[in-house]
């Protein structure tokens, strides 16, 4: 991907700078970011700063960069929430329930017991177009709040990229 031109895509929320800014890990070609409405506690998603929707867009250095970037994010995921395991998620298109149009790879540490089924997330993601995934009525976190532990994700992720 080729960083050198713009390449945002107009009216996408994950091209906006906003969102760009409010990462708390990048390398030039991905970004990690906290889920504003996260399912479970350290849910966070990673995305191409390239706009692209699918992961076919993506060659297969790319494809390694993006695997490699994401195993950093949850080692450090994994000390800061005290979790011993992952959802690694991808919805690919809109009939595997993708709301946002930009590729992104949910990342989500789970520990025993954290959900009713410990499979009640692919549970949720097979009924996503009855909107309980991503439903408005998922609860939101406060700008304070976001702001916040992005802020303290920012500093366990500080020897990333070191
Ligand atoms: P998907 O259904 O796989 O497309 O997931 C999109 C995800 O993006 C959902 O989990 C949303 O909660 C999340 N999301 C939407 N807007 C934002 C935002 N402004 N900041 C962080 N996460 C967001
Ligand atoms: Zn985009």
């Amino acid at each position: 991907m080729n960083q050198t031109t713009d390449q945002t895509h107009q009216g996408c929320i994950f091209c906006r700078k906003e969102i760009i800014g409010k990462s708390f890990c990048s390398t030039p070609l991905f970004s990690a970011f906290y889920n504003i409405a996260p399912i479970l506690p350290g849910h966070s998603l990673l995305i191409p700063n390239k706009h692209c929707e699918s992961l076919f867009e993506l060659t297969d250095e790319e494809l390694g960069e993006m695997m490699v970037f994401a195993r950093k994010i949850t080692s450090v995921l994994k000390t800061f929430f005290n979790c011993d395991s992952f959802d690694w998620t991808i919805q690919d298109g809109v009939s595997a329930g993708q709301t946002v149009p930009h590729l992104h790879l949910h990342i989500i540490p789970r520990k025993p017991l954290d959900l009713p089924e410990s499979n009640e997330w692919y549970n949720k993601i097979q009924r996503s177009e009855d909107g309980i995934l991503d439903s408005e009525n998922r609860a939101r976190l406060s700008e304070k709040e976001y702001n916040e532990i992005t802020d303290r994700l920012k500093v366990a992720c500080a020897s990333i990229n070191k």
